[in-house]
């Protein structure tokens, strides 16, 4: 650990307090975090980290006294003063405590955040055995189908991407329970997708670009994006557009297990087409987003192939609403069922690529896509190209 995280940062703006439980009257160091002053045991510290050893032995003449008082404080630069909190809490708790604690529902998300601390810490001063306990504790919390978490939880997750390869596991669960908190919960977008972005989650971030573009641009509006958030956002959506617009003309090759002759099976590729081409115009809906659009789809093909539904043309009327009109009498056949098999099973397919479309789509590296461009229908069958 370079001993330039330690340089003083602090700021020296506000007034400086001692901390209501972490400043025990028999404390022999003082440790600043933020406007807060810690007094603990300086061989609990040193007992824990080598980075604490060493950041306490620093030769006196150097910097006397430092830690010796509230005057002269050892400053823990770039710790908030809840995080060293949290990891005071680690330090000085009894096991039946923690316990009690981590099992309180009263605390709900405030004791997920306060162990997210603990393993940022933990990790920071090179005691990774408690920050594997830590993120183990959060982790059998956050693998529930049920939880969520706030845009602070959620935050401190991003933040620990980076150590990820310190902190076996993190890549199970946190994907999903971001996804999911940032579905249910009304989560700050903009904090969100800066952690993502300093802490190099890139997959993360393309996928909060892609979520906003679904919250449409009155909502983007709102958030104080840089310009450059801004062409990032616009060019996705560009992206996306032009990428979805190809979906109605993507061929689709199959075997044809129903059809006996070539004619056959040339009337069967002319019914699937205009089957396929009616029912991704069904889901042409301005800023419906991808996903929700395949399932749109995958829905009209299903009512289509069960004979729920006739194969049939949507027509905008002037009105400004989808109608169905016939098709042509000469197609208007589901191609048979083993056939229909094998192109259900084509389109499954095709939708798999969705998330690899989103991450192309909102890649920074991508320029803006064009409709025409034959490398378009190759994006949507990397497979088959
Ligand atoms: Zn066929």
């Amino acid at each position: 650990m370079s001993s330039l995280a330690f340089e003083s940062t602090v700021g020296s703006d506000g007034v400086v307090s001692q901390d209501a439980i972490y400043y025990e009257s028999d404390g022999n160091v003082i440790l600043r975090a933020e406007n807060t002053l810690f007094k603990v045991h300086k061989s609990r510290l040193t007992k824990m980290s080598t980075v604490f050893q060493d950041l306490l032995a620093l030769p006196q003449g150097d910097r006397p006294g430092e830690g010796g008082s509230d005057e002269n404080p050892v400053k823990l630069a770039h710790d908030t003063a809840e995080q060293v909190r949290s990891l005071l809490w680690a330090l000085y708790a009894r096991p039946d405590e923690i316990a009690e604690y981590i099992a309180d529902n009263n605390v709900d998300d405030e004791r997920w955040l306060r162990l997210l601390h603990v393993v940022r810490l933990a990790h920071k001063y090179d005691c990774l055995g408690l920050a594997r306990w830590a993120l183990d504790a959060v982790a059998q919390h956050c693998r529930t189908p049920e939880s969520v978490g706030t845009t602070a939880i959620v935050t401190a997750i991003i933040q620990l991407y980076p150590l990820r390869e310190q902190l076996p596991g993190l890549d199970d669960w946190a994907g999903a329970f971001i996804q999911r908190s940032w579905v249910r919960l009304e989560l700050d977008d903009l904090a969100l997708l800066r952690a993502a972005a300093v802490a190099h989650w890139f997959s993360l971030e393309r996928n909060i670009y892609c979520g906003l573009v679904r919250k449409t641009a009155s909502h983007w509006s709102k958030l104080a994006l840089v310009p450059q958030e801004q062409a990032r956002l616009l060019a996705g959506y560009h992206n996306l557009n032009e990428v979805l617009m190809k979906l109605p003309s993507l061929t689709f090759d199959i075997e044809h297990p129903s059809c006996s002759t070539d004619r056959e099976a040339g009337s069967c590729e002319a019914n699937w087409k205009l089957i396929w081409h009616e029912c991704c115009f069904r889901a042409n809906r301005p800023f419906l987003e991808v996903l929700p659009r395949l399932q749109v789809i995958e829905m009209a093909l299903d009512s289509v192939g069960d004979g729920k539904e006739p194969v049939s043309r949507l027509v905008w009327s002037p009105r400004g609403v989808y109608t169905t009109s016939p098709l042509d009498p000469v197609v208007q056949q589901v191609p048979l069922p083993r056939c229909w098999k094998e192109y259900r099973r084509a389109t499954k397919k095709l939708f798999e690529q969705v998330d690899t479309i989103i991450q192309t789509c909102f890649d920074e590296s991508t320029g803006l896509i064009d409709t025409t461009s034959p490398a378009l229908e190759a994006l949507w069958l990397p497979t088959r190209a």
